[in-house]
């Protein structure tokens, strides 16, 4: 998985080619992944009092296929791939192919 949670990602193909979200969640076992604002379709919720909620449509994000979902660079603005690095320390690092920046 190219992504993880709290990613900043871009969606490549489908109806909402072109926009950002932040990755809510990430479902490894499906390739999928969770963005918020992404794939938003209409879902009919009953009314459930003894929780407190009320009945009606409410919107909601569907999984899409994290190969549909490029990471956005929020450094430079731009959707792009990820490196890996690893310092001198040993730890390791994500990091925008095209600015260089940690992410
Ligand atoms: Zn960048």
């Amino acid at each position: 998985m190219h992504v993880r949670r709290d990613d900043m990602v871009m969606a490549v193909v489908g109806k909402d080619r072109g926009k950002t979200g932040k990755v809510l969640r990430v479902l490894p076992g499906r390739k999928r992944v969770i963005v918020e604002g992404l794939n938003l379709h209409k879902k009919h919720v009953r009314a459930n009092p003894g929780k407190q909620e009320q009945g009606g449509i409410v919107e909601r994000e569907g999984a899409i296929s994290v190969s549909n979902v490029m990471l956005y660079c929020t450094k430079c603005s731009q959707r792009t791939r990820i490196g890996h690095r690893v310092l001198e320390d040993g730890t390791r690092v994500r990091y925008c192919r095209k600015c260089n920046e940690a992410v």
